[in-house]
């Protein structure tokens, strides 16, 4: 990936140059593939694999035109600030370096606590869909087994019934840390994205990435399996966030098989991270408050109020913290 940026910079270089200095008279024909070339810059979808083959390919030509030059700028300048990426590649060399300032190729679970210890709350954009950097559900299949306790252990993730073989896609735009074999994994894919979080694809009967690959959302990146501790071919995904696992029902609708919002906030907790979907409404807990009259004052369920903040109809509510009060 870093070889990528080094090669965009670079070509950005060559490009602004000769933009302004190639350029000639044109015959007809010829006008008409600089347009349709143009139209397919603008209009089309391309991945950056995509736009740095297609400079290849036009840097073997004899001339090109200034226009089609314009147009793959403006690509490549949209690509720039959408990772943020400084032009001096070396200081900021994978996704979300900030949130993890270091990069383990070799270990799913490399993350120490001390990493979130002194966290709060943050607001994270999961997609940027104005640079065609959106969310796309992992694996076709139905939802078999959910986040949350199982015969006595913490399931960490979502499975996703599928058999050997099925297509496993990344869900967001990222750069793949841990592509390797793992005892209870199996075969597992890791992947840091540019919106802060990492998933994990496991059970895998094939990888077909390797560490340092950058993947768009929806990109190939292995195919499903039963490897590892697993009793039947499935997907297990994991969402995480500082490597603490987080439920991805609070950011995906499963069932639809799209995001719930395209930003989230997510809350330190004692027991890890919360996620609510952005412009969710939270109430400040005052004395004599319970569970029941909250649910009624904001016209929810004691059901959803319970489900949203991990607490029973019985739980003693401390005055001063605050519990989310609404889709
Ligand atoms: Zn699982």
């Amino acid at each position: 990936m870093k070889f990528l940026f080094v090669h965009i910079t670079f070509l950005l270089g060559i490009l602004l140059f000769s933009s302004n200095t190639s350029g000639s008279e044109k015959s007809g024909g010829e006008n008409n593939a600089e347009d349709a070339m143009v139209c397919y810059i603008q209009e089309t979808k391309l991945s950056k694999e995509q736009i740095v083959n297609l400079i290849d390919s036009l840097l073997e030509t004899d001339s090109v035109s200034t226009r089609v030059l314009d147009a793959l700028n403006v690509k490549l300048m949209a690509i720039q600030s959408f990772y943020n990426v400084p032009m001096n590649v070396d200081s900021n060399p994978y996704p979300a370096h900030d949130l993890y300032q270091f990069w383990d190729t070799e270990n799913a679970n490399c993350y120490s606590p001390q990493l979130s210890a002194k966290d709060t709350s943050f607001t994270f954009d999961l997609v940027d869909t104005a640079n065609f950097c959106g969310f796309v559900m992992p694996g076709k299949g139905p939802l078999t087994s959910p986040f949350g306790p199982r015969d006595g252990k913490m399931h960490n993730g979502i499975d996703i019934g599928m058999k050997t073989g099925d297509t496993v896609m990344a869900a967001f735009l990222g750069v793949v840390r841990v592509a390797r074999k793992h005892g209870t994994f199996g075969n597992v894919v890791v992947i840091r994205h540019y919106n802060g979080f990492e998933t994990v694809y496991a059970h895998l009967s094939k990888i077909l990435v390797k560490s340092g690959d950058l993947v768009d959302p929806g990109q190939l990146i292995g195919l499903a399996g039963n490897t590892g501790r697993s009793r039947g071919s499935h997907l297990h995904f994991e969402m995480r966030f500082k490597g603490i696992p987080v439920n991805p029902k609070y950011m995906i609708d499963l069932k639809k098989r799209e995001l719930i919002s395209e930003a989230v906030v997510i809350k330190k907790t004692s027991r890890g991270f919360a996620i609510y979907p952005k412009g969710v409404e939270f109430h400040t807990i005052k004395k004599g408050d319970y569970p029941f009259k909250i649910a009624n004052q904001y016209g929810i369920t004691v059901k959803q109020l319970c489900e949203w903040n991990g607490i029973t109809k019985k739980s003693v509510l401390k005055a001063g913290k605050t519990l989310r009060v609404s889709l």
